[in-house]
C-alpha cells in the first residue's frame, strides 16, 4: 500500500438495485413507478430551453420548496430539498448525529443507514425485528444519540401505526427522530401532521417512487424551521447547487397534478392487493406489505436460485445477500400486464404448488 493510500477513507458502500442495459426487461428490482410521470412534467421537459443549463440553478431551490409546501399544507421554512432522499438522508445524518451516544435503527431496514453512519464515523446500535419482521417500539425507548424508522419499513412493506410512531418520538425528546416515509403513500399513516408539535421530529419523504420521478432525484425533509436551517447550513458548506434546474422545475411540476399522483397510486395499489392474493395461491409467504413491493419467501423454493432463473427470464426482482433475508425476494409491484408475465413464470416453476 503506498503511503498516501493510508489517507484513503475506508468506507464499504451500498449496492444500489442493478440497472440492466436492456430495456426489454421486466424490471421489478428497485421499486420503480411502472407508470410514466404527469403529462405536464413530460410535456415541461420538452419545452425546457438552454437557460435551465446554461445559466447555474437557484440555491434554495425555491421553485421546487414553494410547490412541495403548497402540496403537502406547510411552510416553506419547514421544507427542506435534495437529490432524492438520499441525499436528504445522508444530509441529515452528518447534521444531527454528532453525538457519542448510538443512532438507534432497525436490523433490518433500507441497508443505505449503516453505511452513512460508517461514512460519517456515526456510532449506531441495530435493533433487532420480532419474528413476523415488524419493529418493537420499546427497542428504541433507550438513551440515543438518535433514531431513525423507516415506515412503511423497507424491504419488509411492514407498517407501524402512526401511536407507536408518536410514542417513540415521545419518548426521544432529546434525539432527533427521523422517519423515512419513502412509500407512505402507497399505505400506513404519515407522520407529517406532528411536525409541528415535535421539534425534534424529521420526515423524509421522495418523489421516486409515488410520483414515478426516480430518474430525477428529488427527494424532502419535512420539520421544524430549527432543523430545516441546521440542514440548510451543511449543505451550503458542501455543496450550495445540490439541485439541478431540470430537477427543480418538473419536480415542482409534478405537484401541480394531484389528481394524477392519486390515479397512479390507486392503481398500484389495487395491483399490490391482487399480487398477494395471487403470491399466496401459489405458496409465497409474506407480511401485510402497504408499500409498492412484496417481501416473499417459498418454503419450497431456494430464493436465490429463484431469482437468478427469473433473471435470465428477464424479469429482474431483488435478493439481498445478509443471511438474515437471504430466503426473501422483494418484488416491485408493476403494471398487471408485468405482473401477469412474472405468475406465469411462477405457475411453472419446479417446487411452486
Ligand atoms: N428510503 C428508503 C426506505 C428507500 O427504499 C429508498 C429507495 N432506495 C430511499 C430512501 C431513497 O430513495 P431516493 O433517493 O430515490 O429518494
Amino acid at each position: 500500500m503506498k503511503e498516501w493510500e493510508k489517507n484513503f477513507r475506508q468506507v464499504k458502500p451500498y449496492t444500489p438495485g442493478e440497472q440492466p442495459k436492456q430495456t426489454d426487461v421486466i424490471k421489478l428490482n428497485t421499486n420503480e413507478n411502472p407508470y410514466p410521470p404527469a403529462p405536464g412534467v413530460l410535456k415541461l421537459m420538452k419545452e425546457l430551453d438552454g437557460t435551465a443549463l446554461r445559466k447555474y440553478p437557484d440555491p434554495e431551490a425555491g421553485a421546487l420548496v414553494s410547490a412541495a409546501s403548497r402540496f403537502y399544507g406547510l411552510c416553506e421554512d419547514q421544507v427542506f430539498t435534495g437529490v432524492g432522499s438520499d441525499d436528504v438522508l445522508g444530509m441529515s445524518f452528518l447534521t444531527f448525529f454528532n453525538g457519542d451516544k448510538p443512532v438507534l435503527f432497525p436490523n433490518i431496514t433500507y441497508s443505505f443507514y449503516d453505511v452513512w453512519a460508517d461514512l460519517y464515523r456515526i456510532p449506531f446500535e441495530t435493533q433487532r425485528l420480532d419474528e413476523n419482521l415488524k419493529i418493537r417500539k420499546e427497542d428504541y425507548f433507550k438513551e440515543n444519540g438518535g433514531v431513525v424508522i423507516a415506515n412503511p419499513n423497507a424491504p419488509t412493506g411492514e407498517v407501524m401505526n402512526l401511536s407507536c410512531i408518536e410514542e417513540i418520538i415521545q419518548k426521544n425528546q432529546n434525539s432527533v427522530v427521523i422517519i423515512d416515509e419513502a412509500y407512505v403513500d402507497f399505505g400506513g399513516e404519515t407522520a407529517l401532521p406532528l411536525i409541528s408539535e415535535y421539534p425534534n421530529l424529521l420526515v423524509v419523504r421522495t418523489c421516486s417512487k409515488s410520483f414515478s420521478l426516480a430518474g430525477l432525484r428529488v427527494g424532502f425533509a419535512f420539520g421544524d424551521p430549527n432543523l430545516i436551517s441546521a440542514l440548510n447550513r451543511v449543505k451550503y458548506s458542501y455543496n450550495s447547487y445540490t439541485m439541478n434546474t431540470p430537477s427543480i422545475l418538473l419536480g415542482a411540476e409534478a405537484f401541480k397534478d394531484r389528481d394524477y399522483f392519486e390515479m397512479t397510486r390507486k392503481k398500484i395499489i389495487a395491483t399490490r392487493e391482487r399480487s398477494k392474493r395471487e403470491f399466496r395461491s401459489l405458496g409465497f409467504l409474506f407480511g401485510d406489505s402497504q408499500t409498492n413491493f412484496i417481501f416473499v419467501r417459498h418454503p419450497g423454493i431456494h430464493a436465490e436460485k429463484l431469482f437468478s432463473d427469473l433473471k435470465d427470464t428477464g424479469i429482474y426482482v431483488r435478493h439481498f445477500g445478509s443471511p438474515l433475508i437471504s430466503d426473501y425476494l422483494r418484488i416491485t409491484i408493476g403494471t398487471d400486464a408485468e405482473m401477469d408475465v412474472l405468475f406465469d413464470f411462477l405457475k411453472h416453476y419446479p417446487g411452486i404448488r
